[in-house]
């Protein structure tokens, strides 16, 4: 039987976010049912619900940092049990057959991966509804297993500020002894901050927010660099091996492009959307580039999970009331957020 949950979502670009009921499909075969005890709020949630991507069909339920518990699964489950700590992410589905499925880039899906929010749903028709709910269901190939050992409400950003930043940094291959710098000290730049502290590189927070610094330090910096300080960014110019770039605007690039090294890359997550124009010269001198990277697969946020069981390592977060939402987003959209806000889903049941 069909199911309703209690929900938040905007009916449009220029709405604030209000209390709604939604449908949940039946437990197919391979499904989990979820409990949701936890969602994070992903600026990405903010883009879709102004719909700054221009793709977005109202209502937008947004929410991709999901944690609950599992109380019911379809009867060809076998990878979880009533019970479970879980958590879901950015994808709910994809074709799994495809060569990027099949190398475990479901988020590159040749056929369209279903995105947890504001992707065509499959099952009920319309679009996918995200996690600003009391449950959610979803096929087990997309559900991920949490360490018990971590803080679940800490937990919820791993699912994507965590995957986000974590991929980066291991596609490109971030070693011990790396100049690495992050840009943007917000929900993904403190997690990318304290991965590559993690993995033993050489971290630089670089950042427009001068009283940022001390925090910085505690996440796992080793030095802060104010973008805006132009003697500064000269004293850094050519020596990074790597930099990750999470500004969610489009920005002048040739700044930061300048503090690569020969050879070196510069990944964005951030500004999915027009960039700036830069000089060729940025690149040219020096052979350097430019990248952007998408979340992560299934796999790779398991491992990503795995190793934050194994390092304590959890988002440093503000839990909020589901009630509170529209006052989070401005306050994201300020720049005033340390570092992701996470809500209890308590608080709409
Ligand atoms: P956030 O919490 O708002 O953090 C962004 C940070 O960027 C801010 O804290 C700020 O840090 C810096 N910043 C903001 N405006 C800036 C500007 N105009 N110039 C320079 N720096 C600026 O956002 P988030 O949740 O981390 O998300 C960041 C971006 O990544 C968003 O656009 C989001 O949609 C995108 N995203 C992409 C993926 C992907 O798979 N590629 C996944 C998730 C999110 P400072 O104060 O330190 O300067
Ligand atoms: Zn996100």
């Amino acid at each position: 039987m069909k199911k309703t949950a209690k929900a938040y979502g905007a009916k449009s670009a220029t709405a604030d976010l209000e209390p709604m009921t939604i449908e949940r499909r039946e437990l197919q075969a391979t499904d989990v049912n979820i409990d949701i005890l936890y969602c994070g709020v992903c600026h990405s949630d903010i883009h879709t619900v102004r719909n700054d991507w221009k793709g977005s069909t109202y209502p937008v339920i947004p929410g991709h940092e999901i944690i609950g518990r599992v109380t019911e699964v379809g009867p060809n489950v076998n990878n979880f049990k009533v019970g479970d700590l879980v958590g879901v992410g950015c994808m709910v589905d994809s074709c799994q057959s495809c060569n990027s499925c099949q190398h475990d880039l479901e988020q590159f899906c040749e056929n369209g991966a279903t995105f947890t929010y504001n992707s065509p749903d499959k099952h009920l028709g319309g679009q996918t509804y995200g996690g600003y709910t009391t449950s959610v269901v979803c096929d087990q190939e997309f559900v991920l297993r949490v360490p018990e050992n971590i803080d679940p409400k800490g937990a919820a950003p791993l699912l994507c500020a965590g995957i986000t930043t974590w991929s980066p940094l291991r596609h490109w291959k971030v070693k011990k002894g790396d100049k690495v710098g992050v840009i943007g000290l917000g929900g993904l730049g403190h997690m990318g901050v304290k991965f590559a502290n993690a993995l033993g590189a050489h971290v630089v927070m670089i950042t427009t927010s001068p009283d940022k610094a001390d925090d910085a330090e505690r996440l796992g910096a080793h030095e802060v660099l104010i973008s805006k300080d132009q003697d500064a960014m000269k004293a850094h110019a050519n020596s990074f091996d790597f930099i990750l770039n999470t500004i969610p605007v489009g920005h002048e690039m040739d700044p930061y492009l300048s503090l690569l090294k020969i050879d070196a890359t510069m990944v964005l997550v951030g500004a999915i959307e027009n960039m700036r124009e830069f000089h060729g010269g940025s690149l040219v001198m020096g052979r350097k580039r430019v990248a952007g990277s998408l979340i992560g697969g299934i796999k790779e946020t398991q491992e990503m999970l795995d190793f934050c069981g194994e390092h304590n390592i959890v988002s440093d977060i503000e839990v909020i009331d589901m009630q509170n939402i529209n006052e989070a987003y401005e306050r994201v959209t300020k720049n005033d957020v340390k570092y992701r806000f996470v809500i209890d889903m308590a608080s709409l049941k």
